[in-house]
């Protein structure tokens, strides 16, 4: 999963900026404690570099970051200017570009999505043409510093409220770092695998597809017999996966040269018994010939190559 760094800007003795009552140290905090939550809901590893009003120091919120090892920086804020207030929502990204581009542009659509005016997404870069924020500029990741709304414009900050952002926020930063489903762990023996799609597939047989070789594997070889001994031969063997005396006399001889699923079902149980060197394929070749003869050797019964009913009794029961 995605490890995310939500700072908050300022704190403690620095409020930010300050207008008609409401400090900005105090919605950033809010802000982003708030999507902290649901993205830790989300199964998302979250970093805070503060979850109370206290003093934050950048350079120590940067190297947190960085020995954190996130996968992204956002750092919240008000924006404030002086004079006729101004509106709406924009992001800065470094000029490095990227991902951090990516995530400044996703967090500003989400939020305008809420009726915040677009100011747009922006670099901002000193006379030596860095880029302009310690956090943006000294973060391994890439980083993005929110200004979510004026703090000094009463329209916007009627329109603030701290669910909602929150909520639009963690959309902006999931669409940008998508969690990845973490993909199934492959086990067992990938013939078994392969036998066991090919028996759900043949015969219904709702096995899980986990490559080991277990009684539900075995019982259902036994009904993909008593099902194609029926289908083949008109036999009128209950379908119950139980190797008993009634599957055992229905039973047909099957000799070197036979091609169908009835092979198939005589490798497979050959196979999954340990005699490996014969890939389940339905054909009655040489190898597979081989292979009864071992099998045969190794029960102490006839060795003839040949899977009559004293084999099948042995393989399948
Ligand atoms: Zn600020």
């Amino acid at each position: 999963m995605p490890r995310i760094a939500v700072f908050a800007g300022h704190g403690g003795t620095d409020p930010g900026a300050v207008a008609n009552g409401l400090y900005e140290k105090n919605i950033n905090l809010a802000l982003s404690n708030e999507t902290t939550r649901i993205l830790r809901e989300k199964g998302y590893e979250v970093i805070n570099n503060r979850t109370t009003d206290v003093n934050r120091d950048i350079n120590a919120d940067v190297a947190l970051a960085n020995r954190s090892n996130v996968d992204a920086v956002i750092d919240i804020h008000m924006n404030s200017n002086l004079g006729t207030p101004g509106t709406g929502t924009e992001a800065y990204y470094s000029i490095r570009g990227g991902k951090g581009k990516d995530l400044a542009r996703a967090l500003v659509n989400h939020i305008t999505a809420l009726g915040f005016v677009d100011r747009g997404i922006k670099t901002r870069v000193t006379a030596n043409g860095q880029d302009y924020f310690g956090m943006i500029r000294n973060s391994n990741a890439p980083a993005v510093l929110l200004e979510v709304a004026f703090i000094n414009n009463p329209n916007d900050m009627a329109m603030l409220d701290i669910d909602t952002m929150s909520q639009a926020i963690a959309n902006g930063i999931m669409e940008a770092f998508p969690s990845v489903p973490m993909p199934p762990p492959v086990f067992g023996d990938p013939v078994v695998r392969q036998i066991q799609t090919t028996l759900n597939q043949r015969y219904g047989a709702n096995l899980v597809v986990d490559g080991i070789f277990g009684r539900a594997t075995k019982s259902a070889i036994v009904a993909g017999l008593q099902t194609e001994l029926n289908r083949q031969f008109g036999r009128n063997l209950v379908v119950d996966g139980v190797w008993g005396p009634a599957t055992r006399a229905a039973t047909v001889t099957v000799r070197p040269g036979a091609v169908g699923n009835i092979t198939y079902l005589i490798q497979a149980s050959l196979y999954t018994r340990g005699y490996n060197e014969v890939i389940p394929d339905g054909v009655f070749g040489a190898r597979t010939e081989a292979a009864v003869r071992i099998f045969q050797r190794d029960q102490g019964i006839t060795v003839d190559g040949i899977a009559g009913p004293n084999t099948q009794d042995r393989l399948f029961r």
